[in-house]
């Protein structure tokens, strides 16, 4: 035991998404990979393995830089550079869907309005038995409100879903009900107000479909009650006080799979 407490960093851009702050606090995307598979969130936190890169999420990033300011743009344009263009010249046809994901924001003042306010804002709060951190896209503190912008192959799809034990949108699917909740909860803690969150999603197809969500509030009790169910087992797999569970098919487990058994043919579809 060392005498001195460790200080804990201080959160900006450069050092928010870094393995040692991953270590020092939780975050929503920490917590759901903690969820799908515990061997491969303890890996990520011991720097033994890092998501494969994906261009999926440099799109996505690529449409969040758009909204956060002319300079960002530009500055992401420039260190993606590769990514982004033909050799021959012209983008690459995901970042030209991209572009009119992006104009069918900015062409409309409904959206723009629901993404108004501070942009990439990062805030920290004890919750649940751990210190959590997040980043939210965009506050309004006059109006109480804050968004996160999100890009999905389309609005109306459905997911089947255990945690909510149904079919259910691309919001619950990937946890977005969850994400909006954390937030609302770290931002009540900062601020001693509950803001009102809103996502504003756009769609790869061509022409882009958009819409603003708002969330019943009774979406999020059943998120704090999950969060509260779920946190300890996370926590003790955290602090090395549990050994983590493989899940045995995500990309880290394949990868580091190594066989010692035969198994029964129905474990394949119920395990
Ligand atoms: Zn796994």
């Amino acid at each position: 035991m060392s005498l001195m407490k460790k200080q804990k960093i201080q959160l900006d851009k450069e050092n928010y998404y870094s393995i040692e702050a991953d270590k020092q606090y939780m975050s929503v995307s920490q917590f759901k990979l903690f969820n799908e598979c515990e061997a491969k969130a303890l890996a990520k936190l011991k720097g033994d393995y890092s998501p494969p890169s994906s261009n999926a999420l440099l799109v996505g990033s690529y449409v969040h830089a758009a909204f956060e300011s002319d300079e960002e743009f530009s500055t992401f344009i420039e260190e993606n550079n590769g990514s982004i263009f033909k050799s021959r010249g012209g983008k690459y046809s995901d970042f030209e869907t991209a572009d009119r994901m992006i104009e069918a924001l900015k062409v409309d003042p409904f959206a723009l309005f629901a993404m108004e306010g501070e942009k990439e804002c990062i805030y920290t709060a004890h919750l649940w038995g751990a210190d959590w951190k997040i980043k939210v896209d965009s506050v309004n503190h006059s109006r109480m409100t804050f968004s996160d912008l999100k890009t999905t192959q389309e609005l109306q799809k459905r997911y089947w879903n255990d945690k909510y034990n149904g079919w259910v949108s691309f919001i619950e699917a990937w946890d977005y009900v969850l994400q909006m909740a954390v937030y609302r909860r770290v931002l009540q803690e900062n601020i001693g107000q509950t803001y009102t969150p809103y996502i504003v999603a756009v769609t790869k197809e061509t022409p882009p479909n958009k819409a603003v969500v708002h969330f019943d509030e009774s979406r999020f009790d059943f998120e704090y009650e999950y969060l509260e169910m779920k946190m300890e087992r996370i926590l003790q797999v955290k602090n090395g006080e549990t050994e983590p569970v493989r899940c045995n098919k995500c990309d880290y487990c394949r990868g580091t799979k190594k066989l010692t058994d035969t198994v029964e043919v129905g474990a394949l579809i119920y395990e």
